[in-house]
C-alpha cells in the first residue's frame, strides 16, 4: 500500500461526504474559525455547552477531503464529552500527527480519529487534519 492509500481509508472518504456534522447551530453557545493557508481549508464550529459538558458540536465550512473528515470524525469523538476529557482527547490527536509518543490505549481512545495516524507520513496534510482540533482546543479553552 503507497502513502497515499494507507490515508484515504474507508473511515476518511466516507467521514469526507459525510454531511450530518455539517450545518449551523440553533443555540450555540459559542464558535471559532480555523483557516489552514496552506491548503484553503475554512471552518467554523459551533458548540453548545451544557454546564461543562459538550451537548452539540456542528460545522460549516470548506476544504479537502482530510480537513473536512476530520473535523466530522473529531464532533463525533468529542460530542457528549466533558470539556476537560475533550483536551486530553484533543491534546493525544495532535501528538498522534505529529508522531510523538503516545500509548495503544490512548490511540484506542481516540476511536475513529486513530484513521488519522497515517497522516503522519504525510507532513503536508497534517494541517489539513490539525485544523479542527486545534479550533476546538481554542474554542473551549476560552
Ligand atoms: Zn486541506
Amino acid at each position: 500500500m503507497d502513502d497515499l492509500n494507507s490515508i484515504y481509508t474507508d473511515v476518511i472518504m466516507e467521514q469526507s461526504t459525510a454531511t450530518y456534522n455539517k450545518h449551523k447551530l440553533d443555540g450555540a453557545t459559542n464558535k471559532e474559525h480555523g483557516h489552514n493557508p496552506s491548503c484553503g481549508d475554512d471552518i467554523t464550529l459551533e458548540i453548545i455547552m451544557d454546564g461543562d459538558v459538550i451537548k452539540n458540536i456542528a460545522f460549516t465550512g470548506h476544504g479537502c477531503a482530510i480537513s473536512q473528515a476530520s473535523t466530522s470524525i473529531m464532533i463525533d469523538l468529542l460530542k457528549g464529552k466533558t470539556k476537560e476529557k475533550a483536551l486530553r482527547l484533543i491534546n493525544i490527536f495532535l501528538k498522534m500527527v505529529k508522531r510523538q509518543k503516545i500509548t495503544d490505549e490512548e490511540i484506542e481512545d481516540l476511536e475513529e480519529a486513530n484513521a488519522l495516524q497515517n497522516i503522519s507520513n504525510m507532513p503536508a496534510r497534517v494541517k489539513c487534519a490539525e485544523l479542527a482540533w486545534y479550533t476546538m482546543q481554542r474554542l473551549l479553552e476560552k
